[in-house]
C-alpha cells in the first residue's frame, strides 16, 4: 500500500504497537472507499492474512475462473473457517459437477434489456453493476460479477423506458453486483427515477454490502434509501458475519426506518446444521432483520463443494419449524433451474427423485430439475 496513506492513517490513529505490523493496513476501518481501495485481491495480499492449505494455493495456479476479491474488514473475520470457505478460492471450483451451468437460472433468456431480467410478470430484477467488494464462490451470477459490464450505465434509461412502458411491473429489484457500491449520487438518482414511476410499488436492492462492507452504512446513504422508501433483501451466510460493524450498521439502517429480510444460502459444511442456522436466524432477528429465504444453492459451475442434497434442506427446514419462533424461520426455496421461479419446499412429498435428480413443480404446475449432489 502507498506510504502516504499508511502515514494518513496511523497519523489519524493511536500508534500502534509494532506486533501488529500485519494488521496496520487495514486499521482505517471508517471509510468505505479505502477499504475498496485496499482489497485483498491476489495470492500474495491473501498469504498475508491467512495462510493457505494446498488446495486453496493450487487455485491460484492457472486461472482463476471466478472474480477474487475480500474486503480488509471481511478478511479480518476469516478466522472462521465457515467464512473463510465462502471466499477463498479453492481448487474444487475449477471443476464442473453434472448438470452445472453458468447460468443456472436462466436469467440470460429472460433479458429484457441490456439490464433487466424480467421472469415474473410482477417483478423484475434490474441488474445496475457488475461489482462486488467481495466476491463470494458460489455466486449464481459468477459469469458476470467482477467482469467489465458490457453496456455502461449510461444506458439505463432503456431500462427505466421499459418499466415506464410495463404497468404491470410493481417491484423492482436492485441486484448486480452490489448496488450499494455505488456513489450516494448515483444511487439517489437511480432511486428517484423508479420512483417517478407511478405503478412501481416497491423498490427493493440486493446487497451484501452491510455485512462485507459495513461503514458504507453512513447516515447520508441511510437518509436516501429512506427518502426513496427502499426495502433492503441482505445477504447472510452464517452467525460469524455479525461483527458489531455489521450489527452497527443494521441498526443504523433500521433506525431509519429501513425494512430488511435476509436471504442465506444453504452451504454444505459451513451452515448446512439447525444448531448454525438457529444462531444466524436469531441474531438476525435481534438487528432487525428478517428471515427471508433459505437457498439452495443453485447449480453454478463449479458449485458442488458447496452443494448438499434437497433432501438436507427439507430435513433442517423441518427442523426449524418444528422448534423455533416462525418470526425466526425462512421459507426454504429452490430456484428452479432454467428460469421456473423460486419454488417454496416444505416437505418430501413434493419432490421426487429422477436417476441423480430432483423432479418438483412451479407455480404453474411446470416440472424442473435439480441436479441433487447426494
Ligand atoms: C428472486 C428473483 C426476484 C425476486 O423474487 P421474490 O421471491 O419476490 O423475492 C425477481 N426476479 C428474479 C429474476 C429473481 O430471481
Ligand atoms: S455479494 Fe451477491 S452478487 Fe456479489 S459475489 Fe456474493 S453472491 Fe454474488
Amino acid at each position: 500500500m502507498p506510504t502516504n496513506i499508511l502515514m494518513s492513517i496511523v497519523g489519524n490513529h493511536e500508534r500502534v504497537p509494532d506486533v501488529f505490523f500485519w494488521i496496520r493496513p487495514y486499521m482505517n476501518m471508517h471509510d468505505w472507499k479505502w477499504q475498496i481501495a485496499n482489497r485483498i485481491s491476489t495470492r500474495g495480499q491473501l498469504e498475508e492474512v491467512v495462510e493457505l492449505t494446498d488446495a486453496e494455493r493450487a487455485a491460484f495456479e492457472g486461472d482463476v475462473p471466478l472474480a477474487f476479491a475480500i474486503t480488509p474488514h471481511y478478511a479480518s473475520l476469516l478466522g472462521s473457517d465457515a467464512l473463510r470457505r465462502t471466499v477463498v478460492p479453492t481448487a474444487a471450483e475449477n471443476q464442473v459437477g453434472t448438470g452445472e451451468l453458468a447460468d443456472p437460472l436462466g436469467e440470460e433468456g429472460h433479458r429484457a434489456t441490456p439490464h433487466l431480467i424480467h421472469t415474473y410478470a410482477d417483478k423484475v430484477l434490474f441488474l445496475v453493476t457488475t461489482f462486488c467488494s467481495t466476491y463470494c464462490r458460489y455466486c449464481t451470477r459468477s459469469r458476470m460479477v467482477g467482469k467489465p459490464q458490457k453496456v455502461a450505465a449510461s444506458t439505463f434509461g432503456q431500462t427505466f423506458e421499459y418499466i415506464e412502458s410495463h404497468p404491470e411491473i410493481r417491484d423492482v429489484l436492485i441486484s448486480g453486483g452490489d448496488p450499494l457500491t455505488l456513489t450516494d449520487s448515483v444511487l439517489d438518482d437511480l432511486l428517484g427515477r423508479l420512483r417517478g414511476i407511478p405503478h412501481v410499488r416497491t423498490v427493493r436492492i440486493g446487497s451484501k454490502v452491510p455485512v462485507v462492507l459495513p461503514m458504507r452504512i453512513t447516515d447520508e446513504l441511510c437518509a436516501i434509501l429512506q427518502k426513496h422508501r427502499v426495502w433492503l433483501s441482505l445477504h447472510f451466510i452464517h452467525a460469524d458475519e455479525l461483527s458489531p460493524e455489521t450489527q452497527a450498521a443494521c441498526r443504523r439502517l433500521s433506525g431509519h426506518g429501513i425494512g430488511m429480510v435476509s436471504q442465506t444460502v444453504l452451504l454444505k459444511g459451513i451452515n448446512d446444521d439447525a444448531r448454525t442456522l438457529i444462531d444466524l436466524f436469531y441474531g438476525l432477528l435481534e438487528i432487525n432483520v428478517k428471515p427471508y429465504y433459505l437457498l439452495q444453492c443453485d447449480p453454478v459451475r463449479g458449485s458442488e463443494h458447496f452443494r448438499t442434497s434437497v433432501a438436507r434442506g427439507i430435513e433442517l427446514i423441518q427442523s426449524l419449524h418444528g422448534s423455533i419462533s416462525g418470526l425466526a424461520v425462512p421459507q426454504y426455496v429452490i430456484d428452479a433451474p432454467g428460469g421456473g421461479g423460486k419454488v417454496p419446499i416444505l416437505s418430501h412429498d413434493q419432490i421426487r427423485r429422477v436417476g441423480n435428480r430432483i423432479v418438483f413443480q412451479n407455480h404453474e404446475g411446470r416440472e424442473y430439475a435439480y441436479p441433487d449432489p447426494g
